[in-house]
């Protein structure tokens, strides 16, 4: 057998010869598919800057090469064999770290969707609104993917926005409205304290405030810078104009009464009528001798003014007189001291005689 043909090669020699051909293109192919699967692996790999992608993806091309090259394959096995656990962990890492992403996602949304539901407001409208809006919110977190989760989250967020943008607008249209209408109010207000504080038949100051103003002087005067003097003024027989000439005749004497003493004074003084012909002046950081200056000088204007009574008449005047009397602020006084003082001071002017002017320091 072993001589039939001498030129032909041995048949066994052919044998090795297919089957190393054979063996070689079946490694071509499994190196083929293997360079494959690195491409798979690679684009499965997603480039999570904490997961340091980076360094796998150089780890595969390390390998790969490995595998293309003239080395043992006992050497190459060992390679991948050292290789294999970092790359199991870095798949288990990836897969955990989608899953946890995932489950924040849908915890975000959940969140937002009870947050929006939970809104306590007064506005029915904008609560429909925001409570439909939380309903499709609800809904994503139950698509499975992520791609269209963030899609459809953006969506309605854009929505939410609108909707929470519209009800500001509202909102602060409603407030504009408020403010206008605490602004007339505050005004009312002050309208009516200015009102409750004046009398009107003079325009100066009435009893109430005369009080409160002395109040707070009082209690606010704590060293000698804070002296002051009161004059207390009491229209002299006024019964009489008004049994002569009638009420309102006695109502414009008591205007033009007030009006001299306006005339008098300081601005920052203070003018009240404290009861029907009675009057107090407060003179502000005067001394007890300026302020029985003015006294007199008021009780000496008041005396010498002329008034008509019928424009047609006009040699038919009338005339009043004041008394008053003079006090200055001791350290210590109450209100009712420094007030009684005044009026015992404006008695004693009353009993010699009227039209003067009578002191009382203490
Ligand atoms: P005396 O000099 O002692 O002060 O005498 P008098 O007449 O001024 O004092 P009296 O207290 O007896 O009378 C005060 C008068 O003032 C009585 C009252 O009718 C009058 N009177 C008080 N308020 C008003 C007012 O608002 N208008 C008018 N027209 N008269 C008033
Ligand atoms: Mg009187
Ligand atoms: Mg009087």
């Amino acid at each position: 057998m072993l001589f039939k043909n001498k030129s032909n090669p041995s048949p066994q020699i052919d044998n090795v010869g297919s089957s190393f051909r054979e063996l070689q293109s079946r490694l071509e192919g499994l190196i083929r598919i293997a360079n494959l699967l690195f491409g798979f692996l690679n684009g499965f790999i997603l480039d999570f800057k904490e997961l340091e992608a980076s360094r796998l993806r150089s780890q595969l091309e390390a390998l790969k090469k490995t595998l293309g090259s003239e080395e043992s394959i006992k050497k190459i096995e060992l390679k991948f064999e050292h290789e294999k656990a970092p790359i199991e962990d870095y798949i288990s890492l990836q897969k955990k770290y989608i899953e946890e992403r995932e489950k924040e996602l849908k915890d975000i949304i959940e969140l937002m969707a009870k947050a929006m539901t939970n809104l306590n407001t007064e506005n029915q409208e904008f609560y429909q609104r925001v409570y439909s809006q939380s309903e499709k919110i609800e809904k994503i977190s139950l698509l499975d993917d992520i791609k269209k989760v963030k899609i459809a989250l953006k969506h309605e967020v854009d929505q939410m926005r609108e909707i929470v943008n519209l009800k500001a607008d509202q909102d602060k249209r409603s407030i504009d409205v408020l403010a206008q209408q605490v602004e007339l109010l505050r005004k009312e207000l002050e309208k009516t304290r200015a009102k409750s504080m004046t009398d009107p038949l003079t325009g100066l100051y009435n009893r109430q405030a005369l009080d409160q103003y002395l109040d707070e002087k009082v209690s606010n005067a704590s060293n000698i810078n804070d002296e002051f003097a009161l004059l207390m003024l009491d229209i002299d027989d006024f019964k009489k104009i008004n049994d002569t000439h009638g009420h309102l005749i006695g109502d414009r004497m008591l205007m033009a009464f007030a009006g001299k003493c306006r005339q008098a004074v300081r601005s920052n003084d203070f003018l009240a009528r404290y009861g029907g012909e009675e009057f107090v002046i407060v003179l502000e950081g005067a001394t007890y001798r300026n302020a029985m200056k003015k006294a007199k000088q008021i009780c000496e204007s008041v005396a010498s003014a002329k008034y008509t009574t019928d424009q047609k008449q006009t040699d038919q005047y009338l005339s009043i007189t004041t008394s008053i009397g003079v006090t200055v602020f001791r350290k210590n006084d109450t209100v009712e001291d420094i007030l009684q003082r005044a009026d015992k001071a404006l008695y004693s002017a009353k009993q010699k005689g009227k039209n003067r002017t009578i002191g009382r320091r203490s």
